[in-house]
């Protein structure tokens, strides 16, 4: 009986001590759960009372420091100079230094950084960051960028951000136009990058609604950007792909994007769009032996033309074809070995193209964008399938049939306006290059620009070639 007693008062002992653990550990949650939400309330009170607005020099130093750091819009550079201007009346400036090249590319940049000095110092803090980058080609390209701020309360706001760039031809000092260093196909290539970066990037509270249409390929997109030795980095307006307040929008693409993009040397000559000009294009190459003379003549009058090759002959006979592209002419796919494109199936169309194309770039250093079928045929399976640009013609010569030089320069003579047009011939005979001896200054002296096929369209129409399209004449 006893025992029965002791073993019951033993049992509640330990619901007791249990209940008691229970009640211990209730409570250490609740002493966690208030402190936690102490700390935040602090922090919280912390955070209202801050304020990023400098009052002295040590002050706007940080601030400007943190906002080189986190808005960079210049790609970095070996160098890295800062200079802070802290004023008393509010209008403090600093201004970060990356490389500046040197003669003409630093005393540009100089006279930049001068008048943006003198028009926009009325903020609480302009910063300016600038520098100068050289590119594989030898062209050198600069930026200049600026962002005022101003207090929003106890914060800095950004008000105004605005990027300016400028091509220099790094040898002769001489300012360049963006397709004397690159080719027209740049755009393309940077649009297709551009948009998924900004969509994977951004989120729809930073995008504006139409944010789309300041990242197409057309004349008013991608104009400015620097080239460095490894991206090419574009710049945007303020307020256009982004809302304001994220300042200048930019991307970055890796060279190993972009860089098929960017010329082997820089082109000399420059198109004027307001004046007439013409594509010569010369098909079934390449053949050193009658091109070299073809290209004597347009190396002579300062002309450039467009080659359709066909991949199965680049290999075994590609000087002319590197000539070609050190002038600025242009290289087209002509197809592998000259099949009637649209007998072929889909397999067959894109090998005839993709290995054409690699064998282009494979020995001549750049990637074709237009494309001539042979004999001019083509169906919708073609277009779709080839993924480029058709181009067709307006002008034939007849150069292949009367294989007569003055036949083949009066075919051109006759035509009443020549601007826009595209001009058929073929560079493996012997009279298709005497007649370009004829028609090439001919075309000169009539005050035609000679230009290659995406030149004309990219002048003409304000857009590259663009894939799956067909061109017969631009204008
Ligand atoms: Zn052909």
């Amino acid at each position: 009986m006893a025992n029965a007693i002791h073993e019951e008062r033993r049992k509640q002992k330990q619901k007791d001590l249990k209940r008691k653990k229970k009640a211990a550990r209730r409570r250490l949650i609740l002493a966690l759960v208030l402190l936690a939400a102490f700390v935040c309330f602090i922090f919280g009170i912390v955070k209202l009372f801050s304020s990023d607005v400098f009052h002295d020099e040590e002050e706007f130093i940080t601030f400007a420091d943190e906002k080189f750091e986190t808005d960079a819009v210049c790609p970095e550079s070996d160098v890295d100079d800062r200079e802070y201007h802290f004023n008393e009346d509010g209008t403090s400036y600093a201004i970060k230094r990356g490389n500046w090249v040197d003669g003409d590319t630093k005393s540009y940049i100089d006279k930049k950084i001068d008048s943006i000095l003198k028009k926009e110092n009325s903020s609480m803090a302009l910063l300016i960051d600038a520098g100068a980058y050289e590119a594989p080609n030898g062209a050198v390209s600069t930026v200049v960028h600026f962002s005022t701020y101003n207090a929003d309360g106890r914060h800095m706001k950004i008000e105004s951000a605005k990027a300016d760039t400028k091509l220099f031809d790094g040898e002769t000092g001489k300012g360049a136009d963006s397709l004397q260093v690159m080719n027209v196909n740049y755009k393309t290539k940077a649009q297709d990058y551009a948009e998924e970066y900004f969509s994977k990037t951004y989120s729809d509270k930073d995008l504006k609604d139409d944010w789309e249409r300041f990242v197409t390929s057309d004349d008013t997109n991608f104009n400015k950007f620097v080239i460095t030795e490894d991206q090419i980095a574009f710049f945007f307006d303020q307020d256009t792909v982004l809302i304001p307040e994220d300042g200048t929008p930019a991307v970055s693409i890796p060279q190993t994007i972009i860089g098929s993009t960017i010329r082997p040397e820089i082109l000399e000559r420059y198109v004027d769009k307001s004046k007439p000009m013409v594509a010569l294009t010369f098909d079934d190459g390449p053949y050193s032996k009658t091109e070299m003379k073809i290209l004597d003549t347009l190396e002579e009058n300062g002309g450039v033309a467009t080659f359709f090759y066909l991949g199965n002959r680049v290999k075994n006979d590609y000087k002319s074809a590197k000539r070609a592209v050190k002038l600025g002419c242009e290289l087209g796919n002509h197809s592998w070995s000259h099949p009637v494109m649209s007998q072929l199936d889909n397999k067959e169309i894109a090998s005839q193209i993709n290995k054409t194309n690699a064998v282009i770039y494979k020995y001549c250093g750049v990637e074709p964008v237009v494309a001539r079928p042979p004999y001019g045929e083509y169906n919708d399976k073609v277009l779709k399938r080839t993924g480029m640009a058709q181009i067709l013609w307006s002008l034939d010569t007849m150069d292949w049939k009367t294989r007569d030089a003055e036949k083949s320069f009066k075919a051109v003579k006759k035509a009443k306006n020549l601007d826009g047009k595209i001009i058929l011939m073929h560079s493996i005979y012997k009279e298709s290059a005497e007649a370009t001896e004829l028609i090439v200054p001919w075309l000169k002296d009539n005050g035609y620009q000679l230009v290659t096929v995406s030149e004309l369209i990219k002048y003409k129409t304000g857009k590259p070639p663009q894939a799956g399209k067909v061109y017969k004449k631009v204008n």
